[in-house]
């Protein structure tokens, strides 16, 4: 039996419902499955805590973060908590931790599952792909540092590494071996997005990912720029497999991902460093709907699943991975049904509600053995 210990931040707005939701599914599996348990230790960074401590990123919480096999974050941040030079308190948290535990990989998948409806009229071979993004640098990179000329012009510096974008298109290689290629045809690609026409910057990380993809042969390469990649995932997302790409256009373009597959309420993702691993949704504390109970908290779970995925990975242990699988898949027949939905996927369901049928998925699946 392994205990895997995750520490939680629930943070603001609808985080800590959607948190809730997720734990009762989570402690339904682990109840159903007696190898796997999980020992939980929370910590209320956000906005919330900031308001009422003035503290951000507290000491204790990152070396608890870091104690942990992983971390489970719902969404930090308040619109209205902000500093005098207009930005939001949510960065110095968020980057501040990716910073601090080396996150440098953002995995992002865009999955179409079945049931749930796209805005694209034709979806074709369906759509399954992952953005890739840098976490750590690119126009990231200076946040709280760049130019300030008096009160007249600001500057915001983009920065491209070597070791920074070697290390993140690696992983999108990696990555890509992993999967089974893009729908379409089934040919595994790793697509380099980049606005290399103009940066210098971003000429070399595309310089970069024509090196490293010389280590992997069997996958298939392709480059795009970022403006047009924007209208290529509109018109045959089917055609994409894995994308790796800067910072700030990871940012937008797997934004862009999750409104085609259902919204951002369906957008899990996974921050993996060589040390540390976190899992949250895409999404923010939405704050128009907290405290409603209305809150869609399958990104959340879906996150989950990904970190069971990961802890397989990282410690070789089937069973969690094969516990993610069950997670999915859960997820996937309460979508494919489209029966408890809440109000962002077109139904009336509460967060709770939607987090009971997945359980029920849950438990169905664990008690056939599947
Ligand atoms: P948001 O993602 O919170 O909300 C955008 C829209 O999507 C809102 O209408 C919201 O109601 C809806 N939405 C989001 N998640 C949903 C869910 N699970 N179920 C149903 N509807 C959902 O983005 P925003 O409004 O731009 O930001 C709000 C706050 O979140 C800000 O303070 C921002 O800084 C923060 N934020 C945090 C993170 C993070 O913690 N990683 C990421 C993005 C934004």
């Amino acid at each position: 039996m392994f205990t895997y210990d995750i520490a939680l931040l629930p943070g603001d707005g609808i985080g800590p419902e959607i948190m809730d939701a997720t734990l009762l599914v989570l402690d339904g599996l682990a109840a159903g499955i007696p190898e796997l348990s999980f020992n939980y230790e929370t910590y209320l960074i956000g906005a919330d805590h900031y308001l009422k401590t003035k503290e951000l990123l507290p000491e204790y919480a990152v070396a608890g973060c870091k104690a942990a096999h992983a971390i489970l974050l719902s969404a930090v941040g308040i619109p209205e908590v902000r500093f005098e030079d207009g930005t939001e308190i949510q960065p110095q948290i968020m980057i501040g931790l990716r910073k601090e535990l080396d996150l440098y990989a953002a995995v992002r998948p865009v999955k179409l599952y079945p049931g749930v409806k796209s805005p694209l009229g034709n979806t074709g071979p369906g759509i399954d792909m992952v953005v890739v993004r840098e976490n750590t640098e690119g126009l990231f990179a200076s946040f709280n540092g760049g130019a300030v000329v008096n009160n007249q012009a600001i500057a915001d510096t983009m920065i491209i590494t070597r070791r920074g974008s070697e290390r993140v298109i690696d992983f999108a290689f990696r990555l890509a071996r992993r999967r089974s290629g893009r729908p379409s045809d089934g040919k595994r690609r790793v697509t380099c997005v980049d606005k290399a026409n103009i940066f210098r910057s971003l000429a070399f990380f595309r310089k970069i990912f024509d090196e490293v993809a010389v280590k992997y042969p069997e996958i298939g390469t392709e480059r795009g720029y970022v403006d047009a990649m924007t209208v290529h995932m509109l018109q045959r997302p089917w055609d994409y497999d894995v994308m790796v790409m800067e910072n700030m256009f990871g940012d937008i373009l797997s934004d862009l991902g999750a409104g085609l597959v259902g919204g951002l309420g369906l957008g899990p993702s996974a921050e993996i460093g060589d040390d540390y691993m976190l899992f949250q949704p895409s999404h923010g504390s939405a704050p128009d709907i907290a405290g409603q109970g209305i809150a869609n908290p399958m990104a959340l779970i879906l996150s989950a699943a990904m970190m069971l995925d990961s802890l397989g990975d990282k410690y070789d242990d089937a069973l969690a991975a094969r516990s993610g699988k069950l997670l999915d898949d859960s997820v996937a027949e309460v979508l494919a049904k489209g029966e408890g939905l809440t109000p962002d996927l077109g139904g009336a369901a509460s967060t709770d509600e939607l987090a009971n049928t997945v359980l029920a998925a849950v438990r169905q699946r664990i008690n056939q053995g599947v």
